[in-house]
């Protein structure tokens, strides 16, 4: 069981995490209609470094948006008062393994088997990916 300060740093921690990404994603927003803007000048843009920027802003935000829905998710259970029970075997998550990473949900062996499974599943989502099954 966490203590009352333990979960106000974790409460922090996530806070200004969260803070940082909705950041983070309106400097992508603004990057974006920058990019329209440009276009339509079109004369002095280098379109292809544009196209690189607009990729990688792209897949940051794509990223962002995975590690937003795992602060919030975390979040939601700190309110709960279930933030360090495993989802998986609901048993108590290591207070250090919670401070260090403050968005998970799983013990220590369940993510273990998390990840090895994970080691099968992507092995097949590449192969569908590529049209093959
Ligand atoms: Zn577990």
């Amino acid at each position: 069981m966490l203590s009352p300060s333990e979960l106000t740093i974790l409460k922090q921690t996530l806070s200004a995490e969260k803070k940082t990404l909705i950041h983070q994603s309106q400097e992508g927003v603004l990057f974006s209609q920058n990019k329209d803007r440009s276009r339509q000048g079109r004369d002095s843009i280098d379109e292809s470094t544009t196209e690189t920027f607009y990729a990688t802003a792209l897949r940051f935000h794509d990223r962002n948006k995975d590690r937003m829905k795992l602060i919030e998710q975390a979040l939601d259970r700190l309110e709960q008062g279930i933030i360090h029970l495993c989802v998986e075997c609901e048993e108590s998550i290591e207070t250090k393994r919670l401070l260090l990473l403050p968005i998970t949900s799983l013990c220590i062996e369940c993510q273990q088997d998390k990840e090895e499974h994970q080691e099968t599943e992507n092995t097949d989502d590449t192969i569908s990916a590529f049209g093959v099954v």
